[in-house]
């Protein structure tokens, strides 16, 4: 059994929680490839170390005096590393961070060096060896991630090392110039130390017990899933839910790696499971509830619109050529209605309408904004009766008025249009009625 296992920033933000990531890390044999986070933040007051690097950086790039910033840095570091009693000793590291920053190294480099130091730190603290992300993770020329030159250098890397920390977020170019994920980018390089291991389980640590089934700001205390699919993750994570990055789930799910989501405060909980595929019922019809605010919808009318062939694509022709991308776009015999986020819409309303005036001549054309999405997903939807029913008989009860519905083509998910004022109690009826009243 072999486990990659990732730690974020609030599992690392101070010696007391580096303790508790020891303990978890000694408790079982298997937890053999650490990818540490930079320090985040102690409390709600606190800055995340990565913040303040891109800070520190913008203050060397203009030319100014940061010697005060990177102490504080520096500061961060040695209350954990005197926190724990050890006796790293990272001054020379920090001589060649204030040399690098200002020969303007790159925000990049000045990013990583949060999950750079926090891997030397914890090699020392787990007497693991360090593995510099910048020698095993590859970006291409362009900055885009290389995953199978990475695969292949980390991959024999590995072998060779029985324990290891390699630090999250960054790698580097042929070059030697280093370049990061997007923001919370650790969690794509376990992901991807997983793959190159060919690990059994890939535990990502965070300070939440799992996936939940809605949003804690909408529903208090939700449940945790237990077990979810890697595609109903994605509907959920599109529509707004997060907990992991985005790309976390490619290098796993290439090699059907489960991941494992589990709280730092709370190790005995199991967590929530993301998974290829399982037999394993979910525990309610759905498995989870999200969406999002700040939609548009588009509604087009034309008698006879069904025997007119290319109706749709000249429709969808003005969106493109105007660079808007659409979202759903549900149809009757004489209508056509097309969602798009409002946000990129409104600057091309006109432009978009008038070319489809010219190219399909519709009876009318309807706008109408402040919409919003919310997406029903589970994998149970498909073999069970009755879903659509109860959900639309609770949001009437509700008082929610359903402005568009759209199942997808999978039937793993339900999408429902309501207008945004009624986005709060819309999704706090379907939590009710699935998971609370459980029907
Ligand atoms: N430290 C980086 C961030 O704050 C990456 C991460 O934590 O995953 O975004």
């Amino acid at each position: 059994m072999k486990k990659v296992v990732k730690f974020g920033g609030s599992s690392l933000a101070s010696a007391k929680q580096f303790q508790k990531v020891g303990n978890i890390i000694r408790e079982e044999e298997s937890r053999c490839y650490v990818v540490p986070s930079a320090p985040g933040k102690r409390n709600n007051k606190d800055t995340k170390v990565t913040d303040m690097l891109y800070a520190t950086y913008a203050l060397a790039e203009k030319g100014k005096s940061f010697s005060k910033e990177l102490d504080q840095i520096k500061a961060r570091y040695q209350e954990i590393i005197d926190g724990l009693g050890l006796k790293t000793d990272l001054s020379g590291e920090f001589k060649t961070i204030e040399k690098n920053f200002k020969a303007k190294k790159g925000t990049d480099y000045a990013a990583s060096r949060g999950e750079y130091l926090n891997g030397i730190v914890m090699a020392d603290y787990m007497g693991y060896t360090f593995i510099d992300a910048a020698e095993v993770i590859r970006f291409d020329d362009n900055g885009a991630f290389d995953a199978e030159t990475t695969n292949q250098i980390l991959g024999e890397r590995l072998e060779n090392e029985p324990k290891a920390v390699i630090p999250g977020f960054y790698g580097a170019k042929a070059d030697g110039s280093v370049v990061t994920f997007s923001r919370g980018g650790s969690d794509v390089t376990g992901s991807i130390v997983a793959r190159a291991s060919k690990a059994d389980v890939y535990e990502n640590w965070t300070d939440v017990s799992g996936f939940l089934v809605a949003d804690p700001r909408i529903i208090q205390n939700p449940e945790i899933i237990d077990t979810i699919t890697y595609k109903e993750l994605r509907e959920l994570s599109y529509m707004g839910a997060s907990v992991l990055h985005e790309d976390a789930i490619f290098p796993v799910r290439q090699e059907g790696i489960p991941i494992n989501i589990r709280n730092t405060n709370d190790p005995s909980a199991n967590g929530t499971w993301i998974v290829a595929s399982t037999g394993q019922k979910s525990k309610y019809t759905i498995t989870g509830i999200a969406g999002k605010k700040g939609f548009c919808s588009v509604m087009l009318e034309k008698e006879m619109m069904n025997s007119e062939i290319g109706f749709g694509r000249k429709v969808l022709q003005a969106f493109e050529d105007k660079g808007v991308t659409f979202e759903h776009m549900p149809s009757g015999i004489d209508t056509m209605t097309v969602l798009v986020h409002q946000d990129e819409f409104m600057n091309k309303e006109q432009s978009v309408v008038a070319q489809i005036q010219r190219t399909v001549h519709p009876d009318s054309i309807e706008i109408e904004s402040d919409l919003a999405l919310i997406a029903v997903v589970g994998r149970g939807m498909k073999s069970s009766r009755g879903t659509a029913g109860r959900i639309f008989s609770a949001l009437a009860h509700a008082n929610v008025n359903v402005r568009m519905i759209d199942q997808g083509s999978s039937e793993m998910n339900i999408i429902i249009g309501v207008e945004n004022a009624d986005f709060e109690a819309a999704i706090a009826a379907i939590y009710n009625i699935f998971v609370v009243a459980k029907l």
